[in-house]
Formats: C-alpha cells, sequence, structure tokens
C-alpha cells in the first residue's frame, strides 16, 4: 500500500523540528510521499531545503496563501514565479484562493482576488496545477475558476463545499480533484459525506492538512501525515471498498495529477 499526503506543511514549526521522526511515523503507515504547500515567502525557503533533504519524500507546492502578498502585487508575482523555478521537486502552485473567513474588509478581500487570479494565470504559464484554499467562499472561488481559461489540473483542497457544488465543477471541468482530509472523521461531517458517496470517487486525493485538522481518534492535537490512514479507512469503509486497493489506486492518481515520476 502507497499513499502521497498531497496537503501537508511539514515546513510548519509544529513538524518541521521533529520532522526525522514524522516523516519515520508516515513511512510506517505506508505514506511514501509528501506535498508541502507554502502560504508565505518565507514558507517556500523550508519548503525548497525539505525538497533538498528528503528528494524522493518531499515534493513542493509554491503559491501565496489569500492575504499573503505585499501591495506590489506583480512584484510578487515574478518572485513567485522565480523561486518556482529555483525550488526542488515543484509540482503545483498552492495553496492559493480565497479566505473570508480571517478577512471582513470588501477592499482586502478584492485584492485576494487579483492575488489569486495572478496566480492561476502563472501556473497557466508554467503548465502546472493549483492547489486551492476556499473557506467561506465557495461562490467567488467557483466564479473565478469556471470563468478563466485555465487548463491544468485543480485540486480543492480540503474540499468543504455541498454535492451540488462539486457538481458544478466537474460539469464544466473533468480535471478538478476535491483533496479528502481529517473532516472526513467528524462527526459532523455530513455534508462531506454526502459528496465522498455521490461524486465519482476518480476524483478525490487524500490529505492532511498537517499540523491541522487532525482525524478522529487525534482529532484536537498535532496533526502528521501518518495519521492519513484513518482517513483512507473513513473513506474505504463509506465507498465499501478494500483499503489497500483504493489507497494505490489514489496513490496512482495522485502520481498523474501532479506529474510526479518515481
Ligand atoms: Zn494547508
Amino acid at each position: 500500500m502507497k499513499i502521497i499526503d498531497t496537503h501537508t506543511h511539514l515546513n510548519a514549526e509544529q513538524l518541521y523540528n521533529d520532522r526525522q521522526e514524522v516523516i519515520e511515523r508516515a513511512k510506517q503507515n505506508g505514506v511514501v510521499k509528501v506535498i508541502n504547500n507554502g502560504d508565505t515567502f518565507d514558507s517556500f525557503q523550508v519548503i525548497g531545503k525539505l525538497a533538498e533533504e528528503y528528494p524522493s519524500f518531499c515534493y513542493s507546492a509554491i503559491g501565496l496563501f489569500p492575504g499573503m502578498g505585499t501591495s506590489e502585487v506583480n512584484q510578487d508575482i515574478s518572485r513567485v514565479k522565480n523561486i518556482i523555478q529555483n525550488t526542488k521537486n515543484v509540482v503545483a502552485i498552492g495553496e492559493i484562493g480565497l479566505d473570508y473567513y480571517w478577512e471582513k474588509d470588501a477592499q482586502k478581500r478584492e485584492e485576494q482576488r487579483v492575488l489569486f487570479k495572478k496566480q492561476i494565470a502563472l501556473a497557466s504559464e508554467l503548465h502546472l496545477p493549483i492547489i486551492v484554499h476556499s473557506r467561506d467562499a465557495d461562490a467567488d472561488t467557483l466564479n473565478i475558476l469556471l470563468n478563466s481559461d485555465f487548463d491544468e489540473n485543480i485540486i480543492l483542497h480540503c474540499y468543504s463545499g455541498s454535492f451540488q457544488m462539486a457538481n458544478r465543477y466537474l460539469n464544466h471541468n473533468k480535471k478538478v480533484y476535491f483533496g479528502i482530509g481529517g473532516v472526513l472523521t467528524f462527526k459532523n461531517a455530513r455534508r462531506l459525506v454526502e459528496v465522498v458517496q455521490r461524486v465519482d470517487s476518480k476524483h478525490f486525493v487524500l490529505e492532511t492538512d498537517a499540523p491541522f485538522l487532525s482525524p478522529v481518534p487525534y482529532r484536537g492535537t498535532r496533526n502528521e501525515p501518518a495519521y492519513i490512514v484513518k482517513t483512507l479507512e473513513k473513506l474505504a469503509e463509506l465507498l465499501n471498498r478494500n483499503k489497500d486497493d483504493l489507497a494505490d489506486e489514489i496513490y496512482e492518481r495522485s502520481l498523474r495529477i501532479y506529474n510526479i515520476h518515481e
């Protein structure tokens, strides 16, 4: 059984300091690769170092999280581009998107949309998939993605939208994938359970978002890639599938989505 944690943050302080043990436990649980997702300029450097240190295990997604740009957006974009071209194992632009939960100001939200659109355009130019963060902003995220001519893979990280919304994405663009994380194991995950049971499972990838969003029974404690098996087990149960077969199927799909060659 092989697993890729397609969205994690080993660069985060909570995980970076004992990364050796964290990676060891991940491997013991079948995790053979992770994709570390960037958010700020500072994070890109650590993500690059991880890819140098663990070249067949750590892959990099480079992108500015909503609100993490400066007032010079064009300058930010060329800086991001430059970093992508000089960082090891870059497989995506992410995590990018919209976060209206943390940002209530209308002007600032508009700036988030501008930064998001420009990073989508950069991904188009570089032919890279995008990893999308959307919180309390589903309508605008959908509008921006469906109204762009972006033609690479789109991964909706920690998907929290409805089944109907998932369908709107899929009707429009078949290159959309849903990141399924620890939330699936939560008692109140009714909406996500519906998505998992009704959307074609060939659009699913697994993720942890570690150090955040630990699956049950670790909910509330620091998350790490090893715990992804709890989400896999839940997904297999809901889909009535053999866990190992499902893992291998998702693994092969993830390699294709991110164009990773072993
Ligand atoms: Zn994340």
